[in-house]
């Protein structure tokens, strides 16, 4: 290639109105059958093409992605101009907040969500009127320091002008009323609900820094605050976001020394945005899951955080302190035979660390595939580096969660456990007769500690062969015999690819 060419890389702009949808963005694909490294080859090479499916059970909706994030910020109301449906996930992440503002020693979450309604006559003259006077009510009700208005179909089908009604509305509260334009039918993957959400924070909330400060952004879902010790020891401050995070302290997480993630799905345009619009440094490699990939992921943030002596004893003390129990569980756990499902994010991560205590993955379902990032680093590509420590990955699938294609799978390749990231999943390893563990809460099995907790849990999970065979023999599987001895994309257009 000539030195004259140059790779042009798209940069973060919060001056659009919207987010551009992943699909675009990062050539984003929801749909693949193959192995992890002819998925790796063929996003390198740029010739990576989304494949439909004939039929295709319910997925997911960016809307709810967007509305996990958002409903999570203290003082703010997140309004879903949206029919009564939509707001389905409202009572999911009330429980969600509620369970977790424990671990995180929060008790001043009062979270505010409001839909809508829109109602068939809506669809047909018109649903702004009804947000205004929704948004008024609201706004004299909770005084709140901003409002994020999310999008569904419904207004978006109907061409509701919902930045323009924000912005009215801004003027008139004096306060951030933000248009977050997350239509479940504009992405084929709901993570772009994600970046929605984050797109809206930079947009309305985030201020240009007046200094650097001490802290350290966790973009992060929930769970406990485990990066606490870490961050402490090393002279610096965690600082959860989006969830539970207040108004103010989003104000300025431009400030921050540096940003990190739980998950890089999950944070892949905000880490970006921070470090490319106000200097805030992005961790860049994939997060910590494994041993290689923890110590990898501990010098970056070393680098980052200029403490790169510090953590080299950090990691040396760690891996004294976790050898004796790590190779006890390696010998227990050495070719068992496991199958991941789950985001694309923590399926890679998943992947590294059962192949790290010495299990065989037969296989895995991602739920999409971003063939970049958005810092468009090659180190934070998790499943990269996943393959090159432990090479290809067999029977590897992007399957936005079909479940009739992950029974499928699993019912023809010889598995010991399920590993699943959603409880959506787990019920059909049940039904199959297979010990499954679901792995609800991400920082559990991050870094050192969390290679110990996994090896225990997946220990427990294979104890559990008797009661599983037992639930299989009552369950009812809806599925024929046809279709479970069928090629799994048999339904994938343009044929399937054995
Ligand atoms: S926004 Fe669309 S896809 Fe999402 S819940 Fe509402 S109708 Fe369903």
């Amino acid at each position: 290639m000539s030195s004259a060419v140059k790779t042009i890389i798209p940069k973060i702009n919060i001056d659009l109105p919207e987010v551009t949808i992943r699909e675009v963005r990062l050539g984003s694909v929801t749909n693949f059958t193959g192995t992890a490294k002819e998925l790796l080859e063929l996003s390198e090479c740029g010739s990576l093409k989304d494949k439909g499916r004939a039929f295709s059970q319910s997925t997911g909706c960016s809307s709810l992605n967007a509305f996990c994030q958002l409903s999570g910020i203290r003082g703010v109301v997140v309004i879903n101009h949206a029919p009564i449906g939509c707001a389905g996930d409202f009572q999911s992440f009330d429980f969600v907040h509620r369970t977790s503002l424990e671990g995180f020693g929060i008790h001043d979450y009062n979270g505010r969500f409001y839909s809508t309604d829109l109602l068939e006559k809506n669809t047909i003259f018109g649903g702004i009127e009804k947000l205004k006077t929704a948004a008024r009510e609201i706004f004299e009700r909770e005084k709140p320091k901003a409002i994020f208005i999310t999008t569904s179909c419904a207004s978006g089908i109907i061409g509701d002008d919902v930045g323009a009604a924000a912005n009215e509305l801004s003027r008139e509260f004096g306060i951030p009323v933000s248009p977050c334009i997350c239509e479940g039918f504009r992405s084929k993957l709901w993570t772009s609900g994600f970046d929605a959400a984050f797109h809206s924070v930079l947009k309305s909330i985030v201020k240009p820094p007046r200094k650097r400060s001490n802290k350290v952004n966790i973009i992060n879902f929930w769970g406990s605050r485990i990066f606490d010790d870490l961050l402490n020891e090393l002279g610096y401050e965690a600082q959860y976001i989006v969830p539970y995070a207040t108004y103010e302290e989003l104000e300025y997480i431009s400030e921050a020394a540096a940003t990190i993630q739980i998950c890089s799905t999950l944070g892949s345009y905000l880490g970006a945005a921070l470090e490319q619009l106000y200097g805030v440094p992005e961790v860049k490699y994939a997060p910590a899951f494994g041993i290689e990939g923890t110590d990898r992921w501990m010098r970056e943030l070393g680098r980052v955080l200029d403490r790169e002596e510090q953590v080299e004893k950090i990691i040396e003390r760690r891996h004294r302190e976790i050898a004796p129990k790590l190779e006890e569980y390696r010998s227990k756990l050495s070719g068992k035979k496991a199958y991941v499902a789950a985001g694309a994010a923590f399926g890679h991560a998943l992947s590294a660390l059962i192949q790290d205590l010495g299990m065989t993955l037969v296989g895995a379902s991602v739920y999409h595939h971003d063939a970049f990032y958005d810092n468009h680093d090659k180190d934070s590509d998790a499943l990269a580096n996943t393959v090159k420590t432990f090479g290809d990955i067999p029977n590897y699938r992007v399957c936005n969660k079909q479940l009739f294609e992950i029974v499928n799978v699993l019912y023809n390749l010889d598995v010991d456990i399920l590993i699943a990231r959603h409880p959506g999943i787990v019920v059909w390893g049940a039904k199959l007769g297979l010990p499954t563990f679901i792995m609800d809460d991400e920082q559990y099995a991050f870094g050192y500690q969390g290679i110990l907790n996994y090896a225990e849990k997946i220990l427990e999970t294979l104890d559990t062969i008797e009661f599983t065979k037992n639930l299989q023999k009552h369950s009812r599987m809806p599925y024929t015999k046809w279709w479970l001895t069928q090629p799994v994309d048999t339904f994938t257009i343009g044929g399937s690819s054995k």
